[in-house]
């Protein structure tokens, strides 16, 4: 993971270079120009690239900085500037050379964050930093306790009682999700729309959450009019409201898909890099068809974008080969070729490949149709190794996951803890409340773990109600560090049910190869389940550790 995410970083740090030049030379274009305009544009696009794509790879400084100078670019397109003054030049040329400052500084963020402690990061998006969300409640004590169990479960909220500050304050600053009540007044509504139809604020790219007493279609409609991400209804249901925030960032932080490019032709391979790369993707180019089945196995694409004739083998060879592998079956192949004629364009799509991409193709066709199959494929993949009430791995995944990090803990000599964590009592919830209120309890605890435990940590739900957490580099006195937060958390996290409010607890066992130096991956799971038993019997609600054997 950390290997992954470092050569991501290093990647997306030579990409970010040559997008901060190419800004550079359009800036100082700037002065020159007649009409500012086309170049104001070309400017607004790389820095909302920038800010977009590097706050998810881990480049939160440099991101927040090009999200800054984003905002002011299109203040000034939305005001119709021409010609800029000599002194707004200067300060925008400034501002640019700020931001490749903040690149050189940046450049390890994210090598960095991963071989910290669980208690430094406590985000799963922010790589160090929490996750802001921002709410217009104007029933004060109503937003302080909304405050106080978003807060309970990592974000960062902060509570706006009027609307028009919230809208000052996007100004400067954007949150990660905007949370509010759209017509606490018949003004209200206006200012909102507003807000949300501003160019400036479309730029933020914001996600938001309407919380509203009235559910009726129109209201329904005019949300998703204005492109809101959710629209809740009061009272408002806190453990869904965080499932919600957390689904739509997850989406907007997932990892940028893997495509493989197999093409002898070694300029066309780096347009198409440069082509699908500019739009995010993590792309690795072959150009020695006989490593396929190594490059795949290393770089695990979500497709392969194949050529169709190449000097010794064809496209539908290699697809052939590609194809023999079991675990490779549901992978997307897709030709770019030149080939017109249709006859030859079926037979090669009998070798088990998905589809035929016909050059020349446009790069936004190209990216589309990419982006699409990929996506595709990772909803499928998703599917099979992710338990779809919670989203973490499913229990054979976890346990896969397990042998991985031990492994790995014993090659780099750093301590590795496995917790086992099971709800209180839980048949009790779904007697009293129904098996759908049990769900909601379940994926209050699973979006809590998420929001806790570090990117590099497994989550998996390893049974009904019971989960396996694995912390790498991290020992016993830290695991039981964490896992106390955790269940100091959860237990004084409302649960609603007609009106009608609960609590649930937890317990959970800890080993850690500190204590069992020797274990298997099987042997430490017992340990932990040990501990957990343990803990059960010790009156539930706690931690318990497993001692050295
Ligand atoms: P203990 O404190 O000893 O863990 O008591 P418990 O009641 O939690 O223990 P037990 O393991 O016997 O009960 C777990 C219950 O979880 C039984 C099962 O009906 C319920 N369960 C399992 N999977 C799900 C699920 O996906 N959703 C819901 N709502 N309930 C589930
Ligand atoms: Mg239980
Ligand atoms: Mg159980």
């Amino acid at each position: 993971m950390a290997a992954a995410l470092a050569r991501l970083g290093k990647v997306y740090a030579q990409r970010v270079r040559g997008e901060l030049d190419e800004l550079t030379q359009v800036a100082a274009g700037l002065e020159s120009e007649a009409d500012v305009r086309p170049s104001l544009e070309q400017l607004h696009q790389h820095l909302h690239r920038i800010a977009g794509a590097g706050g998810t790879l881990g480049f939160k400084t440099l991101s927040q900085a090009a999200r800054a100078l984003e905002i002011e670019a299109n203040g000034w397109l939305s005001q119709d500037v021409v010609a800029l003054d000599v002194a707004q030049r200067r300060r925008f040329a400034d501002a640019v050379a700020t931001l490749v400052d903040h690149l050189s500084q940046c450049e390890t963020a994210p090598t960095q964050a991963v071989a910290q402690a669980p208690s430094a990061r406590t985000t799963a998006f922010g790589h160090g930093g929490k996750v802001a969300v921002w709410l217009v409640e104007d029933e004060i004590p109503l937003g302080e306790h909304l405050v106080h169990l978003l807060g309970q479960f990592g974000y960062e909220p902060r509570l706006y009682t009027r609307f028009d500050a919230v809208a000052a304050a996007v100004r400067d600053q954007c949150p990660d999700c905007l949370v509010m009540d759209p017509h606490s007044t018949a003004e209200d509504l206006g200012a909102v729309e507003a807000l949300m139809t501003s160019p400036s604020f479309q730029a933020l790219n914001c996600p938001v959450i309407f919380v509203s007493a009235n559910g009726d279609f129109p209201s329904r409609m005019r949300a998703a009019r204005l492109g809101v991400d959710g629209f809740m209804l009061k009272p408002l249901d806190i453990p869904r409201l965080v499932d919600r925030i957390g689904r739509i960032l997850e989406e907007r932080h997932a990892d940028p898909y893997r495509v493989l490019v197999v093409d002898d032709d070694r300029d066309l391979a780096e347009h198409l890099r440069l082509v699908l790369s500019a739009d995010g993707m993590d792309v690795d180019v072959l150009s020695e068809p006989e490593q396929v089945i190594e490059a795949v196995a290393t770089f695990h694409p979500e497709l392969v974008l194949m050529d169709m004739h190449m000097p010794d083998y064809s496209g539908p060879e290699l697809a052939t080969v590609i194809r023999h592998h079991d675990d490779l079956l549901g992978l997307p192949i897709v030709y770019l070729s030149a080939e017109q004629d249709r006859a030859k364009q079926i037979q090669a799509l009998r070798s088990g490949a998905d589809d035929f991409l016909t050059k020349p193709i446009s790069d936004t066709e190209l990216v589309a149709a990419v982006r699409v199959r990929a996506a595709r494929f990772r909803q499928l993949a998703n599917l099979m190794t992710k338990d779809s009430l919670t989203g973490l791995l499913k229990h054979a995944r976890i346990k896969e996951s397990i042998v991985r990090e031990l492994a790995r803990a014993q090659r780099t000599g750093h301590p590795l803890a496995v917790a086992m964590l099971d709800i209180d009592r839980f048949k009790q919830v779904n007697d009293r409340y129904g098996h759908a209120v049990g769900d909601r309890v379940i994926m209050a605890l699973a979006h809590l773990l998420k929001q806790r435990l570090r990117k590099s940590d497994g989550i998996g739900r390893y049974g009904g109600e019971e989960f396996v957490v694995i912390l790498p580099d991290c020992d016993l006195q830290m695991a039981q560090n964490v896992l106390e937060d955790i269940r100091a958390r959860f237990e004084v996290l409302p649960f609603l049910h007609d009106g009608h409010e609960f609590r649930c607890t937890l317990s959970a066992g800890i080993a850690s190869t500190g204590e069992h130096p020797e274990a298997d991956d099987g042997q430490l799971l017992i340990a932990a389940d040990q501990a957990l038993y343990a803990a059960k019997h010790g009156g539930r609600n706690q931690i318990q550790v497993s001692p050295v054997l």
